[in-house]
């Protein structure tokens, strides 16, 4: 048998045949997966339609060959085969999560499923339109579809007495997330960014933005962003980068991940930004257990921690004094001299520049989780009937106004800007800010078991911390939870101090404010 933690094969008669069958039907989501990559890589519009049909069939194939009842014998039977293991080694964990997910599988129709695949097919076609044009009105009942199956299937699921319809859906994401949960964070959360925010706007120092408008040839800048993705250790052996309307990391295993950038004419750090983020979620899946590929082991623990790689690289490595002490003289390499009158200094002010704007993707630190906190917000309204989906716009609008005090000028710079409910995903938004949160405390740990982690940054050395992130991160699968995770690897509960001493270790004097 196992031992206590090793990822070694089950051997077990029963454990090998409930995961050879889990296995099989997690194929399925596999492919369908790359049909999702391609629709928004590489399809021509007119294959809308038709891979719609696609997506909705391979979802109804993949939820019937999961749901089967021979598979709820086989959880059963596996069940009673761990039952002296470990709770926590490789095959108890498998079982552990198999039986999670199949009583919430079986809870929701197969046709219920396989509507809501054609209708995320097609209203993602819509949206894509629908932000072109910038006209809500194109979207607008696509997003109502959306919504009342996205309840029918929260019915289906039901909730925890005191619960919403909010927290069955957010499960999917997060397991056992809850809208009060949230609420606890991003209230206290709000207040501190809100003041770190007032000083910032009250400084008399300003740092400089003007790399940020600065125009460089875009084939130059997909060649530098991809290299970058490579020195910090994502493998193009087992993955690509391309382009799309949102950026997105997605494949099919993980030894073919597929991730996606986009690109500014006027500012490098767009693509640059968003490929070292997808990168970051690229080299976690990279980093899952090829043998337990379609098992829970073999998958990210939820999407808090996948957003805690993403954000690492982002922001903790690449808006870094010592990233750009590296980086600043690899400009050269892609862009000649172009770049030469920009020092050190106004690099690293322009990666950290403060400034409330419109869009979530490409904002700065301090009021990215502004935008986090006003799409979970206006989901939970959409879901409860607070807010009517004809007035989303409006309110979307009034919201940015209150938390960032901008004015939105359009729909697609406004409620059309994220892909997200186009692709039937509510209850996402804010895995982003927990996942946030995560990347800051599990980076001050990894600096205090790394000596010289940082001082690496400045040579091009990011091993050490890829090799950390791997020990204590990837190689987990979905063995623990959020919470559990993060007090096993930093030795405290999830908390919000971290981040916000990142913030004000780098911003106030960025800002002159200490
Ligand atoms: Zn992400």
């Amino acid at each position: 048998m196992t031992t206590a933690t090793a990822n070694t094969p089950a051997t077990h008669n029963a454990l090998t045949t409930l995961f050879a069958a889990v296995q099989d039907a997690a194929l399925l989501h596999s492919t369908a997966n790359l049909l999702g990559w391609d629709q928004e890589t590489m399809m021509p519009d007119g294959g809308a339609e038709l891979r719609g049909r696609q997506l909705s069939q391979l979802a109804r194939l993949a939820h019937e060959a999961f749901t089967a009842p021979k598979i709820g014998d086989l959880i059963a039977a596996a069940q009673e085969a761990v039952a002296g293991m470990p709770t926590d080694c490789a095959d108890a964990v498998n079982v552990r999560e198999i039986r999670r997910d199949y009583d919430k599988a079986v809870k929701l129709p197969a046709s219920l499923v396989a509507e809501m695949a054609l209708t995320a097919s097609q209203a993602q076609h819509a949206w894509v339109v629908a932000r072109r044009d910038s006209d809500f009105k194109k979207f607008q009942p696509w997003l109502e579809k959306i919504v009342k199956l996205n309840l029918q299937k929260a019915q289906c699921l039901g909730w925890p007495k005191g619960g919403e319809a909010w927290d069955a859906l957010a499960d999917y994401f997060e397991p056992a997330l809850t809208a009060v949960e949230v609420t606890k964070v991003f209230e206290p959360l709000r207040a501190r960014l809100q003041k770190l925010l007032d000083r910032i706007r009250g400084a008399s120092k300003q740092p400089s933005n003007a790399f940020n408008e600065f125009a460089l040839p875009v084939d130059s800048q997909e060649k530098f962003v991809r290299y970058m993705a490579k020195r910090i250790g994502f493998d193009f052996n087992c993955g690509r980068l391309d382009r799309s309307a949102h950026p997105f990391c997605g494949g099919s295993h993980c030894r073919d991940v597929r991730m996606t950038t986009r690109y500014s004419p006027t500012c490098v750090f767009d693509a640059l930004g968003s490929t070292m983020h997808e990168a970051g979620h690229g080299m976690y899946e990279q980093g899952l257990d090829f043998a337990q590929a379609g098992l829970p082991m073999g998958s990210a623990a939820g999407l808090s921690v996948h957003e805690s790689q993403s954000r690492m690289w982002e922001n903790q490595v690449g808006r870094s004094m010592h990233f750009w002490k590296w980086a600043r003289p690899q400009l050269s390499a892609f862009f000649g001299d172009a770049c030469d009158h920009f020092t050190l200094v106004h690099l690293y002010q322009a990666a950290n520049v403060v400034e409330p704007g419109f869009i979530r993707v490409e904002s700065d630190e301090a009021t990215y989780n502004m935008h986090v906190m006003i799409r979970f917000q206006l989901e939970r309204d959409m879901l409860n009937g607070n807010v009517a989906i004809k007035d989303l716009p409006g309110v979307w609008n009034k919201m940015y106004k209150e938390y960032l005090g901008v004015t939105v000028p359009d729909d697609r710079r406004g409620c059309l800007q994220d892909v997200h409910w186009s692709m039937g995903m509510i209850g996402y938004f804010p895995t982003y800010t927990l996942g946030t949160l995560l990347a800051a405390q599990l980076f001050e740990k990894a600096r205090k078991d790394v000596p010289g982690l940082e001082e690496g940054f400045n040579r091009g050395e990011f091993a050490p911390l890829l090799s950390w992130l791997r020990k204590n991160v990837h190689s987990e699968g979905r063995r623990y939870r959020l919470d559990e995770l993060c007090r096993k690897v930093t030795g405290a509960p999830l908390s919000a101090d971290p981040m916000m001493r990142h913030l004000e270790a780098k911003l106030l004097p960025l800002y002159g404010l200490e």
